[in-house]
């Protein structure tokens, strides 16, 4: 019995792994032709994710890649004064440490038998237990786990959702090697997450394993079309630059200080989500893992819920191995119930963000009275 997964990501990665722990060997097709074709993005704050990884027997490895420290935060308001500044001790435990997202995606990959990822097959649909890719080539499948994130191609053979505009538009800055040519920016952004938050925009900066800071640039309340009437032109990086920094008008110069010492790294972000708490009839041949099947607000749990996914699917897999509908709908059952709530507490903070005393409900959020 084959079971094929669509998408080399967290999700389906984590799932490939658990079943390979458990004597199951899937095979994992993948629209990148390698694992280097694409950067994989900034860091990753792992919680109940490590849950999966303990799983995957990666638990150990990947407490000593994590970096503790990025659990640091600072809560400022546009003006610059500082609401909240937390320090994580040297002795803490790493309840919520961060992880460059291609070092996690590296710690499962190698993980897995080589040839388990098949580079370069984008999927195109299934049909009759075939799958037919891009390149025109096809292959035969017992059980098709859609693992292909927020686009996912797979999700309409389930569902007739679709992502919509949450509403937020975010552009992405790269200050590389801080340390070593801002040295005072990179002590004012620490070693953790660093966060601005204004009526309708914020700031959020974050220090990466690579010594970089990226910089998320948020604009609220903004709709699908609004990066196109922004007038932040993307083809001209210094241009866009400033742009930005016209757009932060009136926040304390120290903020715009930084989109100041970006580099040429510009990328627009236009964020989506499913609605929370979708579910869908099960399918014993068919199933979905990840931003496949929960995509949510990026406040800190997709990444988990995809891990948590994978394993829970993998240990159903490797329980019913001769009746995947079994172990689908056991999986679906637990997946439902547990990413519903965890879309929910992300819709919530999400509002948060978008209203505007953002700055002073996330303290309280931070700081119950
Ligand atoms: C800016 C940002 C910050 C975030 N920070 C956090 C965080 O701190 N903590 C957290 O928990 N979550 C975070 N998230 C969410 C997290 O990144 C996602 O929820 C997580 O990556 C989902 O994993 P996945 O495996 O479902 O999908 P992905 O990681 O998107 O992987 C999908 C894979 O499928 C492949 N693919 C797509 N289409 C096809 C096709 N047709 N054929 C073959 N392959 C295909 C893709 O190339 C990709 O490799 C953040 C998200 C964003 C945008």
């Amino acid at each position: 019995m084959t079971i094929a997964i669509v998408g080399a990501g967290l999700g389906g990665l984590a799932l490939a792994r658990v079943l390979h722990v458990h004597g199951v060997e899937p095979v994992v097709y993948e629209r990148d032709a390698s694992r280097e074709a694409r950067r994989q993005g900034g860091m990753l704050d792992i919680h109940s994710g490590q849950r999966a990884l303990r799983e995957a027997g990666l638990l150990e490895r990947f407490l000593a890649i994590a970096r503790a420290e990025g659990q640091d935060m600072r809560l400022l308001e546009p003006d610059g004064t500082l609401l909240l500044q937390e320090d994580t001790p040297d002795d803490a435990p790493a309840l919520r440490p961060e992880i460059d997202r291609t070092d996690l995606r590296n710690l499962l990959l190698d993980a897995l038998p080589a040839g388990t990822v098949r580079w370069g097959r984008a999927f195109d649909h299934a049909e009759d237990g075939v799958l037919h890719f891009a390149d025109g080539s096809t292959e035969r499948h017992d059980l098709l786990v859609g693992a292909d994130g927020a686009n996912s191609r797979v999700r309409p053979l389930l569902t007739d959702a679709r992502p919509a505009h949450l509403g937020q538009n975010v552009v992405e800055l790269c200050i590389p090697d801080i340390d070593r040519a801002h040295p005072d920016l990179a002590a004012m952004v620490g070693r953790g997450n660093y966060w601005v938050l204004g009526d309708g925009k914020s700031l959020a900066a974050q220090r990466n394993g690579d010594g970089c800071v990226r910089i998320g640039l948020s604009f609220y309340n903004t709709g699908e079309d609004w990066f196109a009437r922004s007038g932040i032109p993307f083809e001209d990086p210094a241009a866009a630059r400033a742009r930005l920094i016209e757009l932060y008008d009136g926040w304390d110069a120290r903020f715009t200080a930084l989109i100041a010492a970006a580099d040429d790294t510009v990328v627009p972000r236009s964020l989506t989500a499913l609605p929370p708490g979708l579910t869908w009839p099960t399918n014993p041949t068919i199933t979905l893992v990840g931003d496949a099947a929960h995509l949510m607000p990026p406040v800190g749990e997709g990444a988990n819920m995809a891990l948590l996914d994978g394993a829970v699917l993998g240990l159903a897999l490797a329980e019913h191995r001769d009746d995947f509908g079994a172990a689908v709908a056991e999986y679906e059952q637990e997946m439902f119930e547990r990413t519903a709530a965890a879309a929910r507490m992300s819709a919530d903070i999400q509002e948060l963000l978008m209203s505007p005393d953002a700055s002073r409900r996330m303290l309280e959020f931070f700081q119950p009275s």
